[in-house]
């Protein structure tokens, strides 16, 4: 039997399921964030790892004992943090289905379940989008991974010869300056340059302001530029500002430019009618990328990318050794084409179980709750003179501050994270330092956004003389 005993497996795994339900129904009973001090887990366990092995009661146990205090609870109603999110019921269970079957669907016959689902899920979640029916739609693990493909296509269409040469040519980028960080790593990861990324100031709403846009393009024409590239981003990391996209996809077909749009949080608000605006002009775009696991209840990793021009991303990235030759029907499709990674998880399970678990309109009705329990945050924020919101919050995010020094702010933030009980972030806009509320959890309810609200006023009361004030 050796160390592969399936019959040692079923109690434990028995054990763990219970774990699980528990833990999804009661997450709110452990602290948002650990507490603990960098490197006490590291000091806590074994630096040289077991000569024999361990039996799984073993593991489990100390799972519970040595690992859970030092995690930070994304799981958590009370997660207001980056973006929040959920691993739903669902999306549990396929991704203890898909580690079980441990397929990889590195091409088509390596796994044909792996790469078909893939097409089906994500063309449910391209006509629940409203994009147009050419966007060809992967799996990538993030967002990050599927802007530096939307970057390495651009490339490709702006200089073909940089497959084979490296640039030949002096390529821009074009982003606001209110873009997530990940264009910039894709811009020095296809060998751009952070210098060619050329930040667009954003107007008084924090969106992409095009007629900037339109006259840098024009003057970096002038000056020998080739222009390859658009970011327009829909839902912003600081503010979830919105980026013009028809104006955008305008400007870049009078010069062939690539438009790559950044929907990785927002994107899931295009299944309400009244956000399919955003998405005016997609049919002009050339790729698309939103995360289920940000705002669509699918357990982490898991971005779709969505392109209207594979062949181009395959020009940039096919290449086919023997050993990965396989049929030539055109409708096995064959992912290692179209990107870098090779290994290809069975993320489309997730995605299948949990569309199929809520349905389009089960999304819609969390979405919209999200959505409400944060207008409700706003508005309690918005009655109270002491503070300000500070930037307009059209989905499920609040920017706001006290008014007064950012020395108060920054420790009502501190102070919050540091209880355990919530989890909250911060920005700086137009300079000034922010607090940033993000709603997103399954469990969220508006009893946890009345307590958080109630903790911050109470610590607005006491901040000033904390700060010197
Ligand atoms: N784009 C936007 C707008 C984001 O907010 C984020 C992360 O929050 C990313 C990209 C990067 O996401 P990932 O962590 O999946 O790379």
């Amino acid at each position: 039997m050796g160390r592969h005993d399936v019959e040692a497996f079923r109690p434990a795994a028995l054990e763990a399921v219970e774990w699980i339900a528990d833990y999804l129904a009661n997450s709110r009973r452990y602290r948002v964030t650990a507490d603990m001090k960098p490197g006490d887990l590291i000091d806590r366990l074994p630096a040289q790892g077991p000569e024999e092995g361990e039996p799984l009661a073993q593991l489990l146990a100390d799972f519970e004992s040595q690992i859970m205090p030092a995690m930070g609870h994304w799981n958590h109603p009370r997660f207001f943090n980056y973006f929040s999110s959920t691993g739903s019921v669902p999306g549990v269970l396929a991704e203890m289905l898909a580690a079980a079957l441990n397929s990889n669907g590195l091409n088509w016959v390596a796994s044909p379940a792996v790469v078909e689902l893939e097409q089906v899920a994500l063309g449910w979640l391209r006509q629940w989008s409203g994009l147009p029916d050419d966007y060809f739609g992967q799996i990538f693990d993030t967002a990050s991974i599927s802007t530096l493909h939307a970057l390495a296509a651009a490339r490709e269409m702006a200089d073909p010869d940089s497959r084979r040469l490296g640039l030949t040519k002096r390529l821009r980028v074009y982003c606001s300056d209110q873009a997530h960080s990940s264009v910039d790593k894709a811009a020095i990861a296809v060998g751009i340059g952070l210098d060619n990324l050329v930040k667009i100031p954003s107007d008084g709403e924090f969106r992409m302001d095009a007629e900037k846009l339109a006259e840098r393009i024009a003057a970096d024409v002038t000056a020998g530029y080739t222009p390859c590239c658009i970011v327009a981003s829909l839902g912003t990391t600081s503010t979830t500002s919105v980026d013009p996209l028809s104006a955008l996809v305008e400007i870049a077909a009078e010069h062939n430019i690539w438009v790559h749009i950044d929907a990785a949080y927002a994107g899931a608000a295009l299944l309400l009618p009244e956000f399919q605006h955003m998405i005016r002009g997609a049919e002009r775009a050339h790729s698309y990328v939103v995360n289920p696991h940000k705002w669509l209840f699918v357990p982490l990793d898991c971005s779709a990318f969505y392109t209207r021009f594979p062949e181009i991303l395959r020009r940039a990235f096919s290449i086919t050794p023997e050993y990965l030759r396989t049929s030539e029907d055109p409708r096995a499709v064959n992912l290692m084409d179209y990107g870098v990674p090779l290994g290809r998880r069975f993320r489309a399970l997730k995605v299948w179980f949990v569309f199929r678990y809520f349905g389009r309109q089960g999304l819609i009705a969390e979405l919209r709750r999200h959505i409400e329990l944060a207008q409700s945050f706003r508005r309690m924020v918005e009655a109270d003179g002491r503070f300000e919101v500070a930037a307009p919050a059209p989905f499920s995010t609040v920017c706001f501050r006290k008014r007064g020094s950012a020395a108060e702010n920054r420790w009502i933030a501190a102070e919050i994270n540091r209880s355990g009980d919530f989890f909250i972030s911060q920005t700086i806009l137009r300079g000034e330092f922010t607090l940033r509320v993000a709603v997103g959890n399954l469990a969220t309810t508006q009893e946890d956004m009345e307590s958080l609200w109630e903790r911050i006023i109470g610590l607005s009361e006491q901040a000033p003389a904390h700060c010197g004030g």
